[in-house]
């Protein structure tokens, strides 16, 4: 893991922009990023991701590049970039226990975000910008109707068998708001100059 600033984050963008998208165009969609968090402790980082936030708010890098393929969300890897807060040990869908996202993680997601988008020309929407819950309960409709895995119409986030619920919700988002939560503080950090 290496500690990365933001200019340092764009740089790893520019340099991954053509490989994420080539890989992208060739399942006919557009680069995505997924919002995760670890469920481990904070300072507990995992190479799954392409980027680790800390509860501090501060950024890492793992291995390889923002174009390698990751295994963070089912079905979703190709041509997408992994960001996870280090959080949500012992989580349930009712209680975020003693490691909940703090402020900072947040703010520092919302902040990859904005530099990400901009620099991989993506609008900051559901589409393309999701969290691992919402991507779950496949609210882009990307990965019907999978007969071979037990997800019927690729569900398996809240409401149905509720494996993955990250950033479903957390202090200051409501139940289901986290990922329109974080793409709005994405959205007003471009408009006041990240990016
Ligand atoms: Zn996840």
């Amino acid at each position: 893991m290496r500690l990365i600033t933001l200019e340092e984050l764009r740089q790893e963008a520019l340099k991954a922009k053509t490989d994420l998208w080539s890989a992208a165009q060739g399942l006919n969609r557009d680069v995505k990023l997924y919002l995760h968090w670890s469920a481990g402790h904070y300072g507990q980082f995992f190479d799954d991701y392409h980027i680790n936030i800390d509860s501090d708010g501060s950024v890492y890098m793992s291995s390889g590049t923002l174009a390698t393929v990751k295994a963070h969300t089912y079905k979703r890897n190709s041509g997408s970039v992994g960001i996870s807060l280090a959080c949500a040990y012992n989580a349930t869908t009712s209680n975020l226990g003693s490691e909940p996202p703090t402020a900072l993680q947040i703010e520092a997601m919302a902040q990859v975000i904005a530099v990400l988008c901009r620099t991989l020309d993506l609008t900051v929407d559901l589409c393309r910008v999701m969290t691992h819950a919402e991507a779950a309960n496949n609210l882009d409709g990307l990965n019907p109707g999978y007969a071979d895995n037990g997800y019927p119409d690729g569900r398996y986030g809240p409401g149905y068998s509720c494996e993955r619920w990250d950033l479903w919700f957390f202090k200051g988002a409501a139940q289901g708001e986290g990922g329109n939560v974080l793409r709005g503080k994405a959205i007003w950090y471009q408009q006041n100059g990240l990016g």
